[in-house]
């Protein structure tokens, strides 16, 4: 047994499938330097056109949004810093090969060395174009292929999965990945996550302890992975895939209804979503709007912002797809650990409590407003609701509400088209906000409680500090008092209350919430079924007789 990183939960079983680079990478000496030159510009140019394919590929498979990456690759491929530096290699006597892995390890370890996650797992982007380059000099076939002709129940074995390695993968024959490398916000846990493949990753050393055919179990509860069982291990853990199977089966009937408590109560309960593809899988899964659709995603991993034309048809996408049903689209929440680095943010001390979400916007009204006028433009398309994050005085919703205004006149003036009907609402997720949400309830028409940063702001504890994890209890009567406290205020004035943090895809607390009179939960896509199921068999009016005892006891 090995274990790792649980970042997808499920039981997977299949035959280890193992995906390793073997790019033989010697180093020789080059009279004709200027050749050499010519054969590294050829190669670059194979590889725009290998890039292009998957990348077509992708946008037809898995949505213009994730074909993005390969923009990246593009852009890496065309930078000319990139190019230079291996010119200059070449030019001091090295073959290419060589001078590519060179210069690939550089810009690595510049970005391995960074002090933001989301940069170091950028990384991998140079290592997939620098390992397509090389394998283009080594006159070497593409290894990608394999993977769009997988057999039925495959587990993927990597060192860490690139995104052209994805793309290509056909989803429904993966049974489980396991990976050397990575984290939760690593590119094969998103891709598990969304199509609901069990996954285990940073799992060291993996690749020297199974090969290619093994029986591999992966358990993406755990974080565990077991190769070869014996046949008792592998008869029990089949036993619970098999029941995991058949309650999913269950569960399929709530996709295609709503839910009502025992005792006749609505709750609605909508899908958290980061790209937007994922609101197919949301649909599926019986979602009744998108409660939470975080759009840093689609600032990230590039070098400038997307255009207002790019994320007007991002935001549109979605709209359509959800047909008329609700979608919150939260504008951009970046600072604290998402950091962007075109948008040139000092290096802060304490960054979750500083320049972030929208301090960050109200700090560049220009990429503010750009985001503002995309939604506006995208809303005649559908039910759109914008929602601001990291709220903590009125005086910063009046701010956020002014832009908002002016992004309107100009669009009216421009002559474009915008909904009438758009509702404004924020999300809680400061104990400021919670206390003060009397005041706030009068200038919105909605809130939604992000309890994954009311926690670390009321409790004082950063959420991404494993030291100080044992605090982090959604359950302490501080956190339940503010969400109370919150949903009367915003039920005195008619406004209604959801919840996005990652409590709401909590079966034990869900009941609570309801208690609290919670009108909507917004979970992660793959729990939308189990929490409607939870819901129907919960009773408002016994939930409600244990309120004073959660809000008192510690
Ligand atoms: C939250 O804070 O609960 C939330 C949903 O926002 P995020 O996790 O994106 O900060
Ligand atoms: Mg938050």
């Amino acid at each position: 047994m090995i274990t790792g990183i649980p970042v997808s939960e499920g039981i997977g079983i299949g035959k280890a499938v193992i995906v390793k680079k073997e790019n033989s990478i010697e180093r020789y000496n080059i009279s004709n330097t200027e050749k050499e030159i010519e054969r590294f510009i050829e190669a670059i140019d194979k590889a725009k056109k290998e890039i292009s394919e998957i990348k077509k590929h992708a946008e037809q498979n898995l949505g213009s949004d994730k074909a993005m990456i390969f923009d990246a690759h593009l852009l890496i491929l065309n930078d000319p810093e990139f190019v230079k530096m291996v010119k200059e290699k070449i030019q001091q006597g090295t073959n290419a090969e060589w001078a590519v892995n060179e210069t690939a390890k550089f810009y690595e370890s510049l970005l391995l060395g960074l002090d933001d996650e989301y940069m170091r797992e950028r990384a991998n982007d140079i290592k997939d174009v620098s390992e397509r380059l090389i394998r283009i000099l080594n006159g070497e076939s593409d290894s990608e292929a394999g993977l769009k002709n997988l057999a039925e129940g495959s587990i993927i074995v990597a060192e860490d999965l690139t995104p052209s390695e994805t793309a290509q993968m056909d989803k429904t024959k993966v049974a489980g990945f396991v990976t050397q490398q990575g984290g939760r916000t690593s590119h094969t846990a998103i891709i598990a996550r969304t199509y609901e493949i069990p996954a285990v990753v940073g799992v060291k050393g993996v690749l020297g302890k199974i090969k290619d055919g093994d029986i591999v179990i992966v358990d993406g509860y755990q974080g565990i992975v077991l190769i070869n069982p014996d046949k008792q291990i592998l008869e029990e853990y089949e036993k619970r895939m098999k029941e995991e199977k058949q309650k999913k089966e269950e569960l399929k009937r709530f996709a295609v209804t709503e839910v009502k408590t025992k005792d006749g109560r609505k709750v609605k309960v909508y899908a958290n979503i980061a790209f937007p593809d994922e609101a197919e899988i949301a649909i599926k899964n019986g979602a009744e709007g998108i409660g939470l659709f975080r759009t840093e995603f689609l600032f990230m991993n590039r070098s400038s912002p997307p255009s207002e034309d790019e994320q007007f048809a991002a935001y549109k996408a979605v709209l359509e797809k959800m047909e008329g049903k609700p979608v919150i689209i939260r504008t951009l929440d970046v600072g604290g650990d998402k950091s962007i680095p075109y948008l040139n943010i000092e290096n802060e001390l304490n960054p979750f409590l500083g320049c972030r979400a929208i301090r960050l916007c109200l700090g560049h009204r220009e990429l503010f407003k750009t985001q503002l006028k995309a939604l506006l433009r995208a809303s005649v398309y559908g039910n759109l609701k914008i929602m601001f994050p990291m709220i903590t005085t009125a005086y910063e919703l009046k701010e956020a509400k002014s832009i908002l205004q002016e992004a309107k006149e100009e669009l009216k003036k421009q002559g474009i088209e915008f909904s009438d009907k758009i509702e404004v609402g924020i999300m809680i997720e400061t104990p400021a906000a919670a206390l003060v949400s009397d005041i706030l309830a009068d200038e919105v028409d909605f809130f939604s409680i992000g309890t994954n940063d009311l926690i670390q702001y009321t409790l004082a504890i950063d959420r991404t500090n494993e030291k100080v994890s044992y605090l982090y209890d959604p359950l302490n009567p501080a956190i339940l008092r503010l969400i109370k406290m919150t949903v009367d205020n915003a039920h005195k004035k008619g406004k209604e209350v959801g919840v996005c943090g990652e409590i709401a895809s909590d079966e034990n607390i869900v009941p609570i919430l309801i208690g609290f009179g919670v009108d909507e939960l917004s979970v992660n896509p793959a729990k939308i079924l189990s929490i409607k199921k939870k819901i129907t068999e919960t009773d408002c009016n016994i939930e409600k007789s244990k309120v004073n005892k959660y809000l008192q006891i510690n």
